[in-house]
């Protein structure tokens, strides 16, 4: 078992909001053992946001956060970067409603990491561990957790009609080398259209061609792509910082299929309640007991 891991030092990073298009800065800072990734709004200093998934408020086109009437969105990309390179605590302050969106991908945060220096702690990541089968399935969109595997490794697969995108599919056992060179440059993506419709609806006003691949009918109009199948690669970015508000690593393979954001949630909701199932089930006996002595 690995010791959690801190930051050594404060670093900061600046960009503009996908959905607000307003600059705003992440700093991310040390914090003790077993604090997790916590989210804190300078504007609401005196509210902590857990990376957990009770937290879990809004998954349109991107993961936001929210207690007590306060918001943190898009969340996700930095969270996959904490998971994907191992860092367990960490405060993330924001100096606005939402996480920069940089680059599109994660790996502004994963280069920013090593700028401040990891530091291991004195108490140990307990891995999620779970001995059965779970699975989410919504028409043809489905994902499902089998507990093969030493760690986590995902297996995503797309279909988008799309002459450029297609059929994409893509397994990856999830560590620090794997996930900085294969997985967090892969950059989000959106189709002219859809993104024409956000707008219209107030969100995407930061979001341009340096910051996502944009798709119109035909073919790519931001440029070239950083893999040929970025698309299912950003999938699995996205899963994995969704999964990580369960808290902890999950141990295990989870085979996704035409998922996104709302999926992952409830797929990451159903996990947490099989997690506490065991021990609800080893509890109900003695419950019985009681009962029976009561009456
Ligand atoms: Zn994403």
């Amino acid at each position: 078992m690995r010791p959690q891991t801190t930051l050594r030092t404060s670093v900061s990073i600046e960009g503009v909001g996908l959905h607000s298009g307003h600059p705003v800065r992440a700093t991310l800072r040390p914090a003790p053992p077993d604090h997790g990734i916590v989210f804190v709004r300078a504007d609401h200093p005196d509210t902590d946001i857990p990376a957990a998934l009770e937290s879990a408020a809004n998954y349109d086109h991107a993961t936001t956060l929210s207690l007590r009437g306060v918001s943190i969105g898009t969340v996700e990309h930095v969270l996959s970067a904490a998971a994907g390179e191992g860092l367990d605590n960490c405060r993330i302050e924001i100096e606005g409603p939402e996480v920069p969106i940089l680059d599109g991908s994660a790996l502004p945060f994963v280069r920013l990491l090593p700028a401040a220096g990891f530091e291991r702690q004195g108490a140990s990541v307990r891995p999620l561990t779970l001995q059965r089968s779970v699975e989410v399935t919504r028409g043809d969109r489905s994902i499902r957790f089998t507990p093969d595997g030493a760690g986590l490794t995902v297996t995503y697969e797309i279909d988008f009609p799309h002459p450029i995108v297609g059929r994409q599919s893509l397994t990856v056992t999830v560590g620090p080398e794997e996930y900085a060179s294969a997985i967090a440059p892969a950059r989000t993506f959106g189709f002219l259209r859809e993104i024409e419709i956000m707008r219209a609806r107030g969100l995407a006003r930061g979001g341009n061609l340096h910051n996502a691949v944009v798709l119109d009918e035909e073919g790519i109009i931001s440029g070239p792509l950083r893999f040929r199948d970025e698309f299912v690669r950003h999938k699995v970015l996205d899963l994995i910082g969704d999964l990580s508000l369960l808290g902890a690593p999950l141990k295990g393979h989870v085979h996704a299929r035409k998922a996104g954001h709302a999926l992952h949630i409830e797929f990451a909701r159903a996990v947490e309640r099989a997690l506490r199932a065991p021990a609800e089930e080893a509890a109900a006996p003695a419950a019985r007991r009681l009962s029976i002595l009561g009456t």
